[in-house]
């Protein structure tokens, strides 16, 4: 029998490019059909057919507290009854400022947009605008959404000038991008020793949620941001992802690093399009209206999503939210480590804060090329038997996970169970 999932997969793919309007929707790296939901509340989804998963994607990363939140909910009604958009400015703006610059310091003015890809790509146009110079580092492995000079992948070598790693970018967009190992503090040490006053910007996911999760060393850190000091590099921080998610100041407040800019999103939109970017007063000065770098947008500081936001980061600031959703997410990781170790399959896993990594390799990668090591065909199997189980997963071997504040003991220890019948598969 023909699932309705399956359906409608089958008609998406004749109006819609490989089906989904994001690549990694489609399943393509698990196999298989793509899961088509139609509703979630807290922990849980539903799917087309009616089945029910417990979700660990969160629509990879936003829906920190969970599906429908009541008060989320009630915030976009309210908003949404005042008009849907004004294309001017509100107070609301003002307040989503004032509460990011409350929590995360470092960003001392800050602009909205509505998706992160925006909001990197325009931190970069700044940190070029300000500088006056071109080159920009990005590291191997990190994605900071799809503007041109971003979608590049290293070569090998010490340093390596950046070739695209999609089609339709020109070769002369890319060629100003440098991309270097993450967490080699030598290789950036020597390119910056070379090339060091030409570079505008080094941007970097401070922990990395794309090649699925891993963890700066201090060191790497720390000399980053002295090394960007000393040459006039603008260190941007792109929290996309970690804003809000490892900590409530993000991961500049974990690791005490402070970057010239920062970019967010996700969590700040609270499951609607919002994204930002800030930093030093200096540095965004240099922005339309004020200054010569251009950036703008229709919806950008849209009433509906900021309200989501707003709520959303209201509710985050609770005491000891923080402490708790990283306990769970620690929690889960030591029940899928135990269950992997009693079926003696080579597994290893770690979080940080609300975001989780799963590895099928014996010890926690630390770097592109390390993560590349781990066994993709038994990570598409455990997802499979997952799924099977009702547990929602990222489709893919490179993707972090994300757990919820709406989560309970008893959708871990679900999710634990799931994976014994999985692990014992392998
Ligand atoms: N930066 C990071 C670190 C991200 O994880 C993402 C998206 N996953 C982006 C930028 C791009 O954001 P968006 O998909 O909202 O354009």
């Amino acid at each position: 029998m023909t699932s309705r999932n399956q359906q409608l997969f089958e008609k998406s793919q004749q109006l819609i490019p490989g089906g989904v309007n994001s690549p990694v929707r489609a399943f393509r790296s698990v196999g298989g059909t793509p899961i088509f939901f139609k509703k979630g509340l807290g922990s849980r989804l539903w799917d087309a057919d009616g089945k029910e998963y417990i979700d660990y994607i969160n629509s990879w990363g936003p829906m920190i507290l969970g599906h429908a939140h009541p008060e989320v909910v009630a915030a976009v009604q309210q908003a949404a009854a005042n008009s849907l958009s004004f294309g001017a400015p509100t107070g609301l703006e003002l307040e989503m400022a004032e509460l990011i610059n409350r929590l995360v310091p470092s960003m001392e003015q800050v602009r909205l947009v509505s998706s992160g890809t925006e909001a990197t790509m325009s931190a970069i146009r700044v940190a070029r605008g300000f500088t006056k110079r071109n080159k920009i580092i990005k590291f191997e492995g990190c994605y900071h959404g799809h503007a041109d000079a971003l979608l590049v992948k290293a070569g090998s070598g010490l340093l390596t000038f950046g070739e695209p790693s999609s089609a339709g970018v020109p070769a002369e967009v890319a060629a100003h991008t440098l991309t270097l190992d993450y967490n080699n503090t030598q290789m950036l040490k020597d390119t910056f020793a070379s090339i060091g006053d030409e570079i505008a910007c080094v941007i970097l996911e401070p922990v990395v949620g794309n090649m699925n999760l891993i963890v700066p060393q201090q060191e790497f850190l720390q000399t980053l941001r002295a090394l960007c000091t000393q040459h006039g590099t603008v260190l941007i921080f792109d929290e996309v992802m970690t804003g809000f998610r490892v900590a409530l100041g993000g991961a500049q407040a974990l690791y005490g690093i402070t970057p010239d800019m920062t970019t967010l999103g996700k969590v700040i939109g609270g499951g609607l399009p919002v994204g930002a970017f800030g930093g030093r007063k200096e540095i965004m000065s240099v922005l339309a209206p004020l200054g010569p770098v251009y950036q703008a947008g229709t919806l950008s500081g849209n009433p509906v999503a900021v309200s989501a936001g707003l709520t959303t980061l209201k509710l985050v600031q609770a005491p000891g939210f923080y402490e708790s959703l990283t306990a769970k997410t620690t929690q889960l990781v030591d029940g899928l480590k135990a269950a992997a170790q009693k079926a003696g399959v080579p597994f290893s896993a770690q979080s940080v804060g609300g975001m989780f990594g799963l590895y099928f390799s014996a010890s926690t990668p630390t770097s592109y090329a390390e993560m590349m090591q781990a066994d993709k065909s038994a990570f598409n199997t455990f997802f499979h038997s997952m799924l099977d189980s009702g547990i929602y997963l990222g489709p893919s071997a490179f993707e972090a996970g994300f757990v919820s504040a709406a989560h309970s003991n008893a959708d871990i220890a679900q999710t634990v169970q799931a994976a014994e019948i999985a692990f014992a598969t392998l």
